[in-house]
């Protein structure tokens, strides 16, 4: 069977030239599935016969509500989506005053073993294809009609693990045909795979690239996220050298604040040494604690940003939402898998 929905524009002309038909009928098509219809049978403006022929060839399998919860904090609505593999992956749909912004999966699951996340529990299971990453945009939009303005690419698995899907992805979201979602109103979040950071850069995009950093020396990194053991702090700020020199984009640094871990201020002192020069933004980030870890959160995210701010360097903490319905990484998959829902 066909991926269609995976499918450029470029691609799906091809494709139908192949089938004998017009290469207007490509354009109709690509942009009846990315205003999310569940069936070639909706394609009204396609003959009955041509409609017959595509569901007889491609696949078109939209994701169902496993799941919905919306939190009564802040209406944070967080989906669990079964796709049709009988796989779930997560997505959440977060209300800023900047737009409303859903935080979508790469993959099934995540290899990277960080220590405090809840997404990587269970390994690593499968990527996501592009169709899988469109659906969870457009089936959140459909189901809550809220409108979606940003894209961030924060949810289960590690984008960069998924290079090409990652890429077409954009491709696809970023098309006037499809959802044109403009390249700003997208931030992409990495724990840090060199070699791909150096790949993106050659793209040039406008979006904005997060690093997970959490640490900034290699002793507790190495701690708390495996990859460091492999690829250690300083080749990962020269890749974001690199990366800031190529595309002229600040990047932005995810700094989850765990107590007693990496939370004293001679790490807010290294932090900005390794700052110096290139533009960057702290984000901090409250822990969200997992069932599964002995971690805790610190009590000192307060001082260690005004630690930061006194070497110049801008941080910001992040406002939690949906604490109330289990709204960080991986948790309610991780909870459905377990069967405790
Ligand atoms: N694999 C990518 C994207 C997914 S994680 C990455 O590592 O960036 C999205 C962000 O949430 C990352 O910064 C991740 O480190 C962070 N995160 C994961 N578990 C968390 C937790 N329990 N508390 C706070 N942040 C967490």
């Amino acid at each position: 069977m066909t991926d269609i929905k995976s499918m450029n524009l470029a691609e799906m002309s091809a494709y139908f030239k192949e089938l004998g038909e017009p290469a207007f009928r490509a354009r109709q098509v690509f942009q009846w599935l990315h205003r999310g219809v569940s069936s070639f049978d909706e394609m009204t403006n396609l003959s009955k016969a041509l409609r017959e022929k595509l569901a007889a060839a491609c696949v078109l399998c939209p994701p169902r509500v496993e799941r919905r919860q919306v939190s009564a904090q802040d209406g944070t609505i967080k989906y669990l989506w079964r796709l049709g593999d009988g796989n779930c992956i997560e997505t959440v749909l977060m209300r800023y005053h900047h737009g409303n912004t859903v935080c979508i999966s790469s993959q099934v699951g995540c290899r990277m073993g960080c220590a405090f996340c809840a997404s990587t529990l269970g390994g690593k299971i499968r990527d996501l294809t592009p169709a899988e990453m469109v659906d969870q945009v457009l089936f959140t939009q459909l189901d809550s009609g809220v409108p979606v303005s940003n894209i961030v690419l924060m949810g289960i698995g590690e984008p960069l693990d998924n290079f090409d899907t990652v890429l077409r992805f954009l491709e696809l979201v970023n098309s006037p045909e499809g959802l044109n979602i403009g390249m700003r109103h997208i931030s992409l979040s990495t724990c840090g795979l060199t070699e791909k950071i150096d790949k993106l850069a050659d793209y040039q995009l406008q979006l904005t690239l997060s690093v997970s950093l959490h640490a900034p020396d290699d002793e507790t990194r190495s701690r708390i996220m495996p990859v460091n053991r492999g690829i250690g702090v300083e080749q990962l700020f020269a890749a974001c050298r690199r990366y800031f020199e190529k595309t002229g984009r600040r990047i932005s640094y995810e700094y989850a604040m765990i107590d007693g871990v990496n939370d004293a201020d001679w790490q807010a002192d290294l932090l900005a040494r390794h700052l110096k020069g290139t533009p960057g933004h702290v984000n901090l980030i409250p822990l969200n604690h997992v069932e599964e870890s002995p971690l805790k959160p610190s009590r000192r995210v307060a001082a260690f940003q005004k630690r930061l701010e006194s070497h110049g360097v801008t941080a910001t903490v992040r406002r939690k939402l949906g604490g109330d319905i289990d709204a960080s990484c991986g948790q309610l998959r991780r909870k459905q898998i377990q069967g405790q829902l």
